[in-house]
């Protein structure tokens, strides 16, 4: 069956709240969402293309889909990305590290990578340099794709969040 579409402004406020509910309780795992909060249309349907048309609430119930959704759209900027697709000399913030992999990512605490620090690659042959904070670091090629990454401009979607948390 073809999931409920949004013809109403009832079913925009339905897939609003849905779609927030998502972001809070399933990517978050906080259990506040902002109740009231003014978003566009388009606004909307890029947060859900760069969120991949989350399908379903936290609690099961289907998310109405947008005109993102039933266009299969692709976001050009996805909100994060493998260190290993960060071209070289562009500086970006870690934001998550291969925390299932306990060895890996102890390897990687241990040359001063943590959540939130700064890097940057300096090369990539021979060997990989990374730019740590103050330190240059020789690592792993393979280790960047098990680093995600937040690039400075963070994009309309972080435009959009920051509207929704000045509004909360
Ligand atoms: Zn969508």
């Amino acid at each position: 069956m073809e999931p409920a579409t949004v013809n109403s402004p009832a079913d925009f406020a339905l897939r609003k709240k849905r779609i927030f509910e998502w972001i809070y309780e399933e990517i978050l795992d906080l259990e506040f969402f902002p109740e009231d909060v003014e978003i566009r249309k388009e606004e909307l349907d890029e947060l859900c293309t760069r969120l991949g048309h989350p399908r379903y609430c936290p609690h099961g119930k289907e998310i109405p889909i947008g005109q993102c959704c039933r266009e299969k759209r692709v976001s050009p900027e996805p909100l994060f990305l493998p260190l290993d697709e960060i071209p070289i000399g562009e500086e970006v913030r870690v934001v998550f590290l291969p925390l299932h992999h306990p060895t890996l990512a102890q390897k990687l605490f241990s040359v001063g990578l943590y959540s939130g620090t700064k890097v940057r690659i300096v090369m990539r042959n021979p060997a990989t340099i990374l730019q740590v904070e103050e330190a240059q670091i020789a690592v792993d090629d393979t280790l960047l794709s098990e680093v995600y990454v937040r690039r400075k401009e963070s994009g309309r979607l972080g435009q959009i969040l920051r509207k929704f948390s000045r509004n909360a």
